[in-house]
């Protein structure tokens, strides 16, 4: 018996709207006989193991709702070809999904799977090429612009999955004719007269329309008796968190942001009750500050990191242990659809600080994911961020200078105001 099958009406009685209608994926179906009792498990007795297994699977971390509420098919058109495709589309959190490959070879072009790396090579029919990654929401053309797409690249059994959106993007930069996409009447077509083309202009502003200034909470990580890491000449990761977040206030402030901090002093403050500071203000962004720490005294450099359940590394998984404390995964992963739903904006905000403090000459890592505490309970687009290595006897020194902090400030609070700037010429 598929347990797929057999869970969606328990889910609908379990009267979740975040669960109701989705189908869970699991590493295998699971035996639903008991040993030696056969035929005689009633019906009573097999709701109450499926329930008690619906618990226990939410509890492996391989776990992941996977929507895949069939959204019909989405239709593809070109102008040189007499037969129109149509493609299955998935929904995924809201968004549709096709397959890239047989999207692409349609319009003309090529793909190229590079497994090691996540990387598909899309060849388009201009000769100009694009490269897009498993899990980023950009193309880099040509190996030398970057286009940010509007959704995440996904793969789902084998196959890489675009949303319409973001293959509008990629094939505007890299195709000879150019793409539309009517989201209503799911047609994608090239070198047509696009059916939409007014929809796809932003509607203009009103004037005297007020915008609402974006509301920062800032996270010192740490604090009173939670020193956070400590440096090989004893500087503590609470001094330096402070530090950098009262600064990027000040900066934030200047730009006209709204300002919370979850501690302006050195003192002690749950994991849960920042999360809740943040909720409870309704922020629009929650960014925790940190300093990373490595059992390598040689690691260094600046890493953004947002909320996924399982770590995109190692590295990543040390540096989630680091700062959950005595949070246990269980207790992290419970509610983290909340979190989730703001997954694509919180690598967006965080791939323009990396970037910001890149062109400032810092040296950045990349970014990745891990299931840090205080993300997982914050439910809007939300960062960590690890300003350097206090383990590291070059960047605790680093890490000490005013200068220093400064400059971390001044490019995370630049980084923001690209992305807020962004969001509301996209509106
Ligand atoms: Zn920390």
């Amino acid at each position: 018996m598929r347990l797929v099958r057999d869970f969606r009406p328990l889910l609908a009685g379990l009267n979740v709207p975040a669960l109701t209608g989705r189908v869970f994926r699991i590493p295998s179906p699971l035996p639903l006989s008991l040993p030696g009792r056969g035929k005689a498990v009633t019906p009573h007795l097999r709701t109450g193991i499926l329930f008690m297994s619906l618990l226990l699977v939410q509890a492996l971390p391989g776990w992941t709702p996977a929507a895949v509420a069939e959204a019909g098919g989405l239709r593809l058109e070109t102008a040189g070809k007499k037969n129109a495709l149509t493609l299955p589309v998935q929904l995924e959190q809201g968004v549709s999904l096709l397959p890239l490959k047989a999207a692409v070879e349609y319009l003309g072009g090529k793909t190229t799977w590079h497994g090691t790396t996540r990387k598909v090579v899309v060849k388009g029919t201009s000769g100009r090429s694009a490269v897009l990654t498993v899990g980023l929401p950009k193309a880099v053309i040509d190996r030398n612009a970057f286009v940010r797409l509007p959704h995440l690249l996904r793969l789902k059994r084998g196959r890489v999955l675009i949303s319409p959106e973001s293959l509008l993007v990629v094939w505007r930069a890299i195709g000879t004719r150019s793409p539309a996409y009517d989201p209503e009447q799911r047609v994608f077509s090239v070198g047509r007269v696009p059916v939409a083309a007014s929809r796809e202009s932003a509607p203009a502003a009103r004037p005297g329309q007020k915008t609402r200034k974006p509301l920062i909470v800032i996270d010192a990580g740490h604090g009173g008796k939670d020193p956070g890491a400590i440096g090989p000449s004893r500087l503590k990761e609470k001094v330096v968190t402070l530090e950098v977040s009262l600064q990027l206030k000040q900066f934030l402030k200047k730009r006209g942001f709204r300002v919370i901090l979850t501690r302006k002093t050195d003192k002690y403050i749950s994991l849960k009750k920042r999360a809740e500071i943040a909720n409870q203000a309704k922020a629009d962004l929650f960014i925790s500050v940190h300093a990373n720490a490595s059992r390598n005294r040689k690691a260094s450099g600046s890493q953004v990191f947002i909320y996924n359940r399982e770590a995109s590394s190692r590295h990543a998984a040390e540096a989630a242990r680091l700062e959950n404390q005595d949070a246990n995964y269980l207790e992290i992963i419970k509610d983290d659809l909340r979190q989730s739903v703001h997954e694509e904006s919180s690598i967006t905000a965080g791939g323009l600080i990396s970037q910001q403090l890149e062109k400032m000459g810092l040296e950045v890592r990349r970014i990745e994911r891990a299931p840090f505490y205080v993300l997982a309970k914050s439910h809007m687009p939300s960062i960590l961020i690890e300003t350097a290595f206090i383990s590291n006897k070059i960047e605790e020194q680093k890490l000490r200078s005013r200068r220093f902090c400064r400059r971390l400030a001044e490019g995370i609070d630049r980084a923001l105001g690209q992305y807020y700037q962004e969001k509301r010429s996209a509106r």
